[in-house]
């Protein structure tokens, strides 16, 4: 099985692939590929034989035909469905963020404990907490996204898997424990700003010496 690394590297050839196909090539090179990901030609065949995606090292890709075998292994050949639980600060902004719908992703609803937040009405609604069992039921929804506070965080990963959720990203700062049938992203962002922060300084400490 492919592991995070490399569909990382799948979803990196995409976008050097969507980039390309707006620029109307039509056949793409592994090593063109190599240089948009910062990998070696043979990563990009490695990764692509893993997948049994086949081209001719000589000819080249056609740059279509490849970008429809990377969308069917990366599951964008279909719209996938997510819903949001917590609509505040980062919430809001994911629910208001128009380009994830043209790489195949739909937010299409929000879920908060506040009151004020609720709207039915708006173009991607928000519903009572309450609601999300039936409307994830409904809407045969596999995917969530969890934007509450630490402490509610865990609350609403068991809710949401309650639910039939299976694919989860969680923005809270707490590390949220994968469950046997699950995948759980955690996005930490103090974690990576820390990590920045380190590697910025070691790297100016040795230009020094
Ligand atoms: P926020 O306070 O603006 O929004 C949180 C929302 O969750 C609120 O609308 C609240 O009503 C709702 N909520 C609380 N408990 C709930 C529950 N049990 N069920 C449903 N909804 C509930 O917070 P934010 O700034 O959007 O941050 C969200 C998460 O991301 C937090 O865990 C925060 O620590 C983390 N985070 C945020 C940032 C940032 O830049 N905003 C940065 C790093 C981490």
């Amino acid at each position: 099985m492919a592991n995070k690394s490399c569909i990382i590297r799948l979803s990196r050839y995409r976008n050097a692939l969507m980039r390309l196909k707006a620029l109307n090539f039509v056949k793409v090179f592994s090593e063109n590929l190599a240089d948009a990901a910062r990998v070696t030609a043979a990563q990009v065949r490695k990764d692509f034989s893993l997948f049994g995606i086949s081209g001719n090292r000589r000819g080249g890709y056609l740059v279509e035909e490849l970008l429809e075998q990377i969308n069917r292994v990366l599951g964008k050949d279909k719209l996938q469905k997510f819903i949001v639980v917590g609509v505040g600060n980062i919430g809001r902004a994911l629910l208001n963020y128009p380009g994830f719908k043209k790489n195949e992703i739909e937010l299409v609803a929000g879920f908060d404990i506040d009151a004020s937040k609720h709207n039915r009405e708006a173009e991607v609604p928000i519903f009572l907490l309450e609601e999300l069992n039936d409307f994830v039921k409904d809407n045969g929804i596999k995917f969530g996204i969890i934007s509450v506070p630490d402490f509610a965080a865990q609350q609403i990963l068991e809710l949401m898997i309650q639910t039939g959720i299976r694919g989860i990203l969680n923005f809270a700062p707490i590390c949220l424990k994968e469950p046997e049938d699950c995948v759980i992203r955690n996005l930490n962002f103090e974690t990576e700003l820390e990590n920045i922060i380190y590697f910025t300084n070691v790297t100016e400490k040795t230009e020094v010496r």
